[in-house]
């Protein structure tokens, strides 16, 4: 990934949104458990960056993937990374299969709305039952006449609480095996027959998370993505750009994390002298700073070959696993270095503890990355 002057245009631009309309809010969002997010969507999306990616038909920019990662990267500097997670939703994780797959008509109606801010997606694909083994997803959508009618639940979703719309992956066959009887299709949220939970979470306070029942829900048939039969393989496509994002914002994210623990041990006194003056200290900042870098360069590497138009899954699994045991070891080794002062609920550093543990689970656990991995390498057997 080489850095141009419009990659740091665009870097400038959404550093600039973080630094003035994100990061002074973020205290008061974390303890209202809640993001304007309506609000904020429409002012990123006035500053045209909720469609990099996408195509200019919808007010998107058309540009490659690198510029996405660009994004993520500098949204990896928010404060909190419940608002990362928000934006990430609407912008890599919930609008990529509509973008390639929907009907002008689809994306006039969803993907144009979401790029300008004025509404706001998720993405629907864990159940109760069914989370690691999206093959298992159990909500149906029978075919009536001209509509869908959808009944399920879909578990643990991101900003499903505040959002107008979510990509939902449903049954839509009996029969054809897990792979191909799912079809993604896009659902009005404000609908009677939907009813949303807020749940309470260990991090991420400020995103909303829902619990959804759809009971008989109806949507005309034209509100599929692509083909019917198809939504598992879309999905699975749309996890890479979603896993590529999500290891671009957790790299910068654990590096400000470790900056902040060197500028805080520099002139933090014991037996008197700075904590950051022990040689133990010294070692596991250069590891930990090591292990970014290599996790970047993997990414990089994935970013480069998805741009030229290649297949990602092993390297933006693998860079995900990475991040994924970093964001789970890294932040605990640091909020060691702040002592009792890493353990207050005001101090940064125990926010960051909490928000990394998801990184390990969302999207695709560590277990199953290494699952997908393995398939890669011909150890375990491909789907049928
Ligand atoms: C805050 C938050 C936000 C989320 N946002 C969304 C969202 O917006 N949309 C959405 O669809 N989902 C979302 N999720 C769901 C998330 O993607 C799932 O939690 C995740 O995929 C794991 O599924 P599960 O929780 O059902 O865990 P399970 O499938 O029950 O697995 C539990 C654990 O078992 C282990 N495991 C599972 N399979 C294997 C295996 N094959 N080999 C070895 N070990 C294994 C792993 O350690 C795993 O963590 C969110 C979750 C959280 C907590």
């Amino acid at each position: 990934m080489q850095e141009t002057p419009e990659h740091m245009e665009l870097r400038r631009t959404v550093a600039n949104i973080v630094e003035n309309d994100i990061n002074p809010f973020v205290d008061e969002w974390e303890e209202a458990e809640a993001i304007p997010l309506h609000d904020l969507l429409k002012k990123m999306g006035q500053a045209g960056i909720l469609g990099i990616s996408k195509p200019t038909e919808f007010g998107g920019m058309a540009l490659d993937y690198s510029y996405e990662i660009v994004f993520a990267e500098e949204m990896g500097k928010v404060k909190a990374q419940g608002v990362s997670t928000a934006v990430g939703v609407q912008t890599n994780m919930s609008t990529p299969a509509l973008a390639q797959y929907g009907s002008d008509e689809l994306r006039q109606e969803f993907l144009a709305p979401a790029i300008a801010g004025e509404m706001i997606g998720c993405i629907g694909v864990t159940e109760e039952g069914s989370g690691s083994d999206v093959s298992s997803v159990r909500s149906f959508a029978r075919k009536d006449g001209a509509d869908y009618v959808i009944s399920g639940n879909k578990m643990f979703i991101t900003n499903s609480i505040q959002a107008d719309w979510m990509c939902m992956l449903c049954n839509t066959d009996e029969d054809n095996g897990p792979h191909r009887n799912k079809t993604l299709i896009m659902v009005p949220l404000n609908d009677p027959a939907v009813s949303r939970s807020q749940l309470k979470k260990l991090g991420l306070h400020c995103s909303d998370t829902g619990h959804l029942h759809f009971d008989e829900v109806r949507v005309p048939q034209r509100y599929r993505i692509g083909e019917e039969g198809m939504g598992f393989k879309y999905q699975m496509e749309q996890f890479q750009e979603e896993r590529m994002f999500s290891v671009a914002r957790t790299c910068t994210a654990l590096e400000m994390a470790l900056e902040e623990t060197i500028e805080y041990t520099r002139q933090r006194i014991a037996f008197g002298r700075p904590v950051l003056d022990n040689q133990v200290m010294h070692y596991k900042m250069a590891d930990i700073q090591s292990q970014i870098e290599a996790a970047r360069a993997l990414l990089y590497r994935a970013v480069d070959i998805y741009t030229a138009g290649g297949e990602v899954t092993k390297l933006a699994s693998m860079a995900k696993y990475l991040v994924g045991v970093m964001a789970s070891e890294v932040p605990s080794q640091l909020l060691q270095f702040w002592g009792g002062q890493g353990f207050m609920a005001e101090n940064r550093i125990s926010r960051v503890y909490r928000d990394m543990k998801l990184v390990a689970i969302g999207g695709g656990a560590n277990e199953v990355m290494q699952q997908i991995i393995c398939k890669e390498m011909g150890i375990l057997p491909r789907r049928s």
